[in-house]
């Protein structure tokens, strides 16, 4: 790591990291009507101080009419960044902002039937009187599962909720902060860091992953056929390097080292054929990428059909919150050559027909549109063997296994339409 070295911008800089803290709170205040609008104000105030703090220091800074003149001319003109210029003046001059507290409910029945809608309800209104509000009209069957979202809005910008459309902000003034650090040749400077711990003097051009604009405390599950709660459980675990080195006895070593998802899927395939030969199952994985890089891996789970379809929507939220660009997703599943359909002309899922086949399924994806499925059918033998069969690639679509991804490629497509780059 490069040694520290003092700042070139050291107000607008600690000014930055006081909105990274102040996000922060104004997250945590999120059910909170008046705490929730009083760090609002604050966080738009020190959005804006930034900026001016970068100007004031113009004389003294590397390189300032370019980069500076760059973030007038591009990224200024963004309805996001007018959006936060108008709002300061408004909180300082005149008043507050006009907040909306909306619930945003997403019912799933299956991958391709599937609704949001936003409703305007009381902060505190509970979960379970929303609930009944809706399926009070009888046009919206109770079958699938409904996500609940709770979010601020602001009248004048209707499309974001409030902590996504800050933390826009935030990413545009960190990479301002890292022209300009870079044009002095500053790649780590001496600033103290913070409360909470991830408020670090690094500034990142990536979304940081702290700021998660998706939380599953904002958002509650509930399955419509059982009527109860799904609750969703994370464990973090941390890189071990014993726990490396045992997993290495028992699997034989391998590496992942293609820096890209699609090249990286037929590597994944290999060590996952290893572990499911050796343990006789397979936890679901999935990798995010990123510029190339590996920027997230989880095991999701989930025990039953809804459970299954919420994953999915939850790993678009990952996805969303980390801007991934790629994902590689390795999960065992059912699977059927062809396709059939019922009476009524819909597909029969793989999992109800009777000659359907168990895989090993890897899937990479991009946010460029790249698509690659693998699926490596196996079986088991009398005393337990796994007996894998003949791999069979590629398109999702082409193989009949797109619907699981949808949620995650229509996320990409909203992340386009925004220019969330
Ligand atoms: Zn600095
Ligand atoms: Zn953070």
């Amino acid at each position: 790591m490069a040694a520290s070295e003092p700042c070139p911008m050291p107000t607008a800089h600690k000014r930055l990291m006081d909105c990274h803290a102040m996000w922060h709170a104004m997250s945590a205040a999120y059910m909170e009507p008046d705490s929730f609008r009083m760090h609002l104000n604050s966080l738009i105030q020190g959005l804006r101080n930034v900026t001016f703090m970068v100007q004031k220091q113009k004389a003294d800074l590397a390189g300032y009419g370019e980069w500076y003149t760059r973030f007038v001319n591009e990224v200024c003109p963004r309805p996001l960044m007018r959006w936060a210029v108008k709002s300061r003046n408004r909180i300082v001059k005149e008043s507050d902002l006009d907040l909306l507290s909306e619930a945003k409910i997403r019912w799933v029945a299956n991958w391709t039937t599937k609704e949001e809608r936003k409703f305007a309800f009381p902060p505190r209104m509970s979960s379970r009187q929303m609930l009944a509000a809706i399926f009070s009209n009888p046009g919206n069957p109770r079958v699938g599962v409904v996500t609940i979202s709770r979010r601020w809005v602001d009248k004048a910008l209707p499309e974001y909720e409030l902590l996504h459309a800050t933390r826009e902000i935030f990413i545009e003034l960190s990479r301002l902060l890292h022209a300009g650090h870079a044009a002095a040749g500053v790649t780590s400077c001496t600033i103290d860091r913070r409360e909470p711990g991830c408020v670090t003097p690094a500034v990142s051009v990536h979304p940081l992953g702290c700021m998660d604009i998706n939380s599953s405390l904002r958002q509650e599950h509930v399955d419509l056929e059982d009527g109860f709660g799904i609750d969703e459980v994370e464990h973090h675990i941390r890189r071990d390097e014993r726990l490396v080195e045992k997993a290495y006895a028992r699997y034989g070593s391998f590496s992942v080292s293609a820096s890209d998802p699609i090249e990286a899927a037929p590597q994944l395939l290999e060590s996952a054929h290893r572990v499911l030969r050796k343990d006789k199952c397979h936890m679901p994985m999935m990798w995010s990428y990123r510029d190339g890089k590996i920027v997230d891996m989880i095991s999701p789970n989930f025990v039953d059909q809804n459970g299954k379809y919420l994953m999915f929507h939850r790993l678009a939220d990952r996805v969303e919150t980390l801007r991934a660009d790629g994902i590689v997703l390795v999960i065992e599943a059912w699977w059927a050559p062809d396709d059939k359909r019922d009476a009524q002309g819909l597909q029969i899922p793989p999992r109800d027909r009777e000659d359907r086949q168990e895989v090993l399924h890897v899937a990479a994806a991009t946010r460029a549109g790249e698509r690659l499925s693998l699926l490596s059918p196996f079986s088991r033998s009398k005393s337990g063997e796994i007996i894998f069969g003949e791999t069979v690639s590629g398109p999702d679509e082409e193989l009949g296994v797109l619907g699981p991804f949808l949620p995650i490629f229509e996320r990409w497509k909203q992340m386009d339409e925004r220019n969330e780059r």
